[in-house]
């Protein structure tokens, strides 16, 4: 088997890549490298035999062509996007291109592909479309996202998230490509690109700097470890059904101020610093359209996939926190020349 897997350089991307190669699979790496890619998070695989990189944008259809040629893959999972909401505020072309034309863009070359495919390797070949829980919109206190659960995205990037949601059901429906549609809460864990809260909270917090808190911190996602999700991502290739949507989520709701009081204990206990790090913690404007609270009923995804995740919150962000500890090689390049920490999203004019 031969998984072609986009984005493979990104945060989840790089869990996907680095998983299928210790399951012995083989994998091409498709990605533009972006300002988020850093190809260090593939250090443990770049040498395996069963991993190849090919850089190139999902957008540029002879490129996909020619690599689905080359490397006859057995499925695709396509994570490549842009993905982080305050950037979408305050710049959505880049969302657009990547996420819903690059989306159709990779879906035709499948397609094309797949349409001249043996019967037998067509009944293998599976496209996994990884998308994301904001595409349900927010919850109020009670209740939590379902499979049909209908789409009510806030945010430019949810939007670009849902268009191509509807783009690859509508490719399984319309021409029978077997796509799987997978819609996931909020991911954690080592190599994730420091903009994000948690890598954000972590690397400030170990630096001693300020600790931004969007509007009261009462926001709640619910968390899962990238590697859990990783561990979907495969159970859905081998197991899922094609035309069929799985959420996935860790069923760990928290506050964004909870998590950051955690990291700050935690990091008090294993590198104390000249003050307790909640002390840190500054209250900041909240971002536009921020959705109140995100909630994963992930019942499906146990039951047909098999699928249970198998690390705690409280072990994962312990985890994750040693390894950004342990690997500011990875880390200090992108913090000093790509992403200094400023604030972004405000919707300026
Ligand atoms: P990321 O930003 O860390 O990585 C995205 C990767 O895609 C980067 O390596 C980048 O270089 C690549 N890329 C961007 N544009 C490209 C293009 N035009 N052509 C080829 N490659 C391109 O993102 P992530 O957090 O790893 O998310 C991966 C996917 O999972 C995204 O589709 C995202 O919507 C989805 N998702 C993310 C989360 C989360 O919490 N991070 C949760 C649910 C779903």
């Amino acid at each position: 088997m031969r998984v072609m897997v986009t984005g493979g350089s990104g945060f989840i991307g790089s869990a996907v890549c680095r998983l299928l190669c210790v399951d012995g699979m083989a994998v091409v790496n498709v990605d533009k490298l972006t300002y988020a890619a850093n190809p260090r998070s593939l250090d443990t695989i770049s040498n395996d035999p069963n991993y190849a990189f090919e850089r190139a944008d999902v957008c540029e259809r002879g490129a996909i062509d020619a690599i689905f040629s080359k490397y006859s893959p057995t499925a695709v999972v396509h994570l490549a996007a842009e993905s982080h909401v305050d950037r979408s505020i305050t710049g959505a072309a880049a969302f657009i291109n990547t996420n819903v034309i690059g989306s159709f863009q990779l879906l035709e070359a499948a397609r094309y592909y797949y349409s001249r495919l043996t019967p037998d390797r067509r009944a293998q070949f599976r496209f996994v479309h990884v998308s994301t829980d904001e595409v349900y919109g927010s919850l109020g206190e009670k209740g939590r996202f379902f499979e049909d659960t209908p789409y009510q995205p806030s945010s430019p990037y949810s939007a670009s998230k849902a268009a191509s949601d509807h783009l690859a059901h509508a490719w399984f429906r319309t021409y029978g490509l077997p796509v799987i549609v997978s819609n996931c809460s909020n991911n954690y864990g080592p190599y994730q690109f420091p903009e994000k809260l948690i890598p954000l909270i972590i690397l400030n917090a170990i630096e001693g700097k300020q600790l931004p808190v969007y509007g009261q911190g009462s926001n709640i996602r619910d968390w899962l470890y990238v590697d859990d999700h990783a561990e979907g991502l495969i159970a859905l290739l081998r197991r899922g059904r094609p035309g069929e949507k799985y959420n996935f989520g860790g069923d760990c709701e928290r506050t964004n101020l909870a998590v950051v009081e955690l990291i700050c204990d935690i990091l008090d206990r294993t590198v104390p610093g000249p003050h307790l790090r909640r002390s840190l913690i500054r209250f900041v404007t909240d971002r536009p359209g921020h959705d109140q609270r995100y909630a994963i009923d992930a019942s499906k995804a146990h039951r047909e996939l098999g699928w249970t995740p198998r690390n705690t919150f409280e072990d994962g962000i312990e985890r994750t926190i040693d390894w950004y500890l342990e690997n500011r090689a990875w880390w200090e390049p992108s913090r000093a020349k790509v992403y200094k920490g400023e604030r972004l999203g405000l919707a300026e004019a």
